[in-house]
């Protein structure tokens, strides 16, 4: 059967990204290696629309996090921390861990933080020393306005942290623009690469706050990491296999071109959001985001049998809640190497195991619904007369 990845991280991969990762081994301290770091770096630059550097480090996305985190505040620092979900959640975890001051500024899940609330946070706590912002919230698949926050933060003292893991390269991020100092992301999400590496931004606002932070940090220490890209070279062994292969995940996103790329997500999107509506189903986000959609599971139907039909009968994975949404929600990945007749194939095996389960509907009504918001972006090719 052909199997099909829907879940929010990992996603599906390309081909010829694959084929980089069968490659030999190769040595890291070479011109070689330095080639393809400053490809990568300009690339990624690219796809964040930013001057500023951005530092590959080998780990997951919250190692990216914790870096950003323990490289620019003090032991009992005091940080915002705007929750809208559990990757909001894991700021604050974060900031417990390494004994900061975490103000929580929090909305219930499915809503997405109002700047309004961040400025009343700015007002109280003018002795911030960072905000900490989730573009995307994965669990919930909400959208945070983050050039909102940038326009409250930059006229602060603190730095912005944005944890970009999910939406960048899935909807718009203009780091520059948006006034982000540290915008962190993930090899596994919309950048189509297999998990392993993490892409922090720094800007010299934070760089200047990295510098008279006596950081407790050695293996992801960003301003080790920072004079090293000076010279495209690492303080560690890089995942450089890895490294490799981003380098032709990069050059795909930069054919294609990035607004191009938000525009594809943005019409997934919203193709999802129909499609799932014309099958009955109550969408979670009130703000939602480009890289996936979450909808309740309907009254009386178990969501697990839900996911685990739809893996087994039509290879099609798609992701639950977590915590305490586990069993009430449904989550629709449409990020990275993913096009619209996937999203059609992921809305037609719902319908059939809706259907399974005696849930009403109609079959080919979701299907219809998406299909007409990609019709949209047909031009009717005008008939030459004879
Ligand atoms: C996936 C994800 C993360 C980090 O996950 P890792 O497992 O550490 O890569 C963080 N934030 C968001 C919004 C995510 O989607």
């Amino acid at each position: 059967m052909k199997q099909r990845l829907f879940t929010p991280g990992p996603t599906p991969v390309p081909e010829e990204t694959l084929l980089e990762l069968a490659k030999p081994v190769f040595y890291h301290r070479s011109p070689e290696f330095k080639q393809i770091l400053s490809e990568v770096v300009a690339d990624l630059q690219y796809v964040y629309c930013t001057r500023n550097p951005v530092v590959p480090l080998t780990c997951s996305g919250t190692g990216g996090m914790e870096a950003a985190l323990t490289c620019t505040v003090p032991t009992g620092g005091k940080v915002i921390c705007l929750i809208s979900g559990r990757w909001g959640e894991r700021w604050r975890n974060i900031c417990k861990a390494f004994g900061f001051n975490c103000i929580s500024v929090e909305v219930p899940y499915g809503q997405a933080v109002a700047p309004a609330q961040l400025a009343e946070a700015l007002k109280q706590h003018p002795d911030a020393v960072a905000v900490c912002a989730t573009l995307c919230e994965t669990a919930t698949g909400v959208g945070n306005d983050i050039a909102g926050f940038g326009k409250l933060v930059a006229s602060t003292p603190a730095l912005l942290i944005v944890d970009a893991i999910s939406g960048l390269g899935a909807m718009e991020c203009r780091c520059d623009d948006w006034q982000v100092d540290i915008c962190v992301s993930g090899s596994q999400k919309a950048l189509m690469m297999p998990p392993g590496l993490a892409f922090v931004s720094v800007s010299d606002k934070a760089a200047k706050v990295m510098a008279a932070n006596p950081a407790k940090v050695f293996y992801l220490d960003l301003k080790k990491a920072l004079a090293k890209l000076k010279e495209s070279d690492t303080p560690w062994t890089p995942a450089n296999t890895l490294i490799r292969a981003m380098r032709q995940s990069l050059k795909i996103l930069r054919a294609e071109g990035i607004e191009t790329i938000w525009a594809r997500h943005a019409r997934m999107a919203e193709a999802a959001r129909a499609g799932m509506q014309a099958l009955g189903l109550e969408l979670f986000a009130e703000r939602p985001a480009a890289g996936l959609t979450v909808a309740h599971v309907p009254a009386g139907l178990d969501a697990s049998t839900l996911l685990k039909k739809l893996e087994k009968q039509y290879g099609l994975k798609l992701a639950g809640g977590q915590d305490t949404l586990k069993g009430k929600i449904i989550r629709l990945s449409h990020m990275g190497h993913v096009d619209q007749f996937d999203v059609l194939a992921a809305l037609a095996g719902l319908e059939l195991v809706l259907l399974e389960m005696g849930h009403p509907v109609e079959p080919g009504a979701a299907v219809a619904a998406a299909q007409r918001v990609f019709a949209q972006a047909v031009a009717p090719v005008p008939v030459a007369s004879a």
